[in-house]
């Protein structure tokens, strides 16, 4: 780096240099940092967002979704044109970010997690952070992390409650050690739960400061608990994870189910009335389906995605094939729709 851009570094990063847990060096080690935040809604946009204004060198920001008003709510890298151009979430969300540091490098990745690309995805990332919305991609991510000795950190929040967790493994519990299986209060979603922007934001506070932490590399003061709380009713609770937990399947025995799988059924529910078709071996022309669509309904695209109204359905594709079909949460109805106008 030269002197000038050393300069700019330095005077935009000056108050968290002061800082004295980051300082000068800190500051470099988290340009260094290799971030990987797996989903962008509200969790990852505010994770995001927080790590990029504080310099974190590069992010990869990977998520299957496209933006809609209802996300507008507590999702804080997106806004009103993203929902109306239907932008995936990673795209838009790296736009954003250039917009406020162009000094970074954001690889956005309009992907679906799975065992099949999770090599790909996460490969030379030095941690991961949780922004997903679901258990089974969190012990996916849980299994390649302990597996590969990479740190990542849970986040989860739904209605006024959220949890968090630093997984070092080797040193501290990984997720499967704490949660064996799913845990049944946060299977609920936003979807039937609601979810206040503010409890977003704390825990994405507390876990982008975690990764300061590590990325800067002041190991004794990564917090070693499960961390929870509730911002409606301020109840609070911290239990130790220092501690992997003998005989776990994932850090003790490394059978390692989640990364073995087949991943996802071809077809699944994805809350808010839609369905997912996880087609990955269908590139798509848009100009080319967008012509043949026009006679069955309304049809757009950008370079994104293509949105297809055939009434009451709404259908999002991506280039890749992959399918969200909206207006119903029958899988065979979803299964018909995606055969008749994209192909069987
Ligand atoms: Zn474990």
């Amino acid at each position: 780096m030269n002197d000038s851009s050393a300069n700019a570094r330095d005077e935009r990063y000056s108050r968290q240099i002061l800082f004295r847990g980051i300082g000068a060096d800190g500051q470099r080690k988290l340009a260094a940092g290799r971030v990987a935040i797996v989903g962008c809604g509200a969790t990852g946009s505010a994770l995001a967002g927080l790590l990029a204004r504080a310099g974190v060198g590069m992010l990869r920001i990977i998520d299957r979704d496209y933006v809609e008003p209802s996300n507008l709510q507590r999702q804080s890298l997106f806004d009103e044109n993203d929902a109306a151009e239907s932008l995936p979430k990673a795209i838009a969300a790296a736009r954003k970010i250039a917009a406020f540091n162009s000094h970074i490098v954001v690889e956005p990745k309009v992907e679906d997690l799975v065992p099949a690309n999770i090599e790909a995805l996460l490969e030379g990332m030095s941690l991961i952070l949780d922004g997903t919305d679901n258990f089974e991609t969190r012990y996916l991510i849980n299994d390649y992390a302990v597996d590969r000795s990479l740190p990542w950190i849970y986040s989860a929040a739904v209605g006024s409650y959220a949890v968090t967790l630093n997984i070092l493994p080797g040193q501290t519990a990984c997720l499967a050690c704490i949660f064996p299986d799913s845990p049944r209060g946060l299977v609920e979603t936003c979807e039937t739960s609601g979810i206040l922007n503010s409890v977003v934001n704390l825990v994405a506070s507390i876990a982008a400061t975690e990764a300061l932490k590590f990325l800067v590399g002041d190991a004794p003061q990564l917090r070693r608990t499960l961390l929870s709380f509730d911002v409606w009713t301020n109840e609070h609770a911290e239990i130790s994870a220092a501690k992997p937990r003998a005989g776990c399947r994932a850090c003790g025995q490394r059978d390692f189910i989640h990364l073995a799988g087949e991943g996802r059924p071809h077809i699944t529910l994805c809350g808010r009335n839609s369905v997912q078709i996880h087609e990955r071996q269908r590139p798509i022309d848009f100009t080319e389906m967008d012509r043949r669509l026009q006679s069955h309904g309304v049809v757009r695209h950008n370079d994104f995605v293509l949105k297809f109204w055939h009434d009451p359905y709404e259908m999002t594709l991506f280039p890749d094939g992959r399918a969200i079909i909206k207006g119903t949460t029958d899988t065979a109805v979803a299964r018909s729709l995606y055969a008749r106008f994209v192909g069987s």
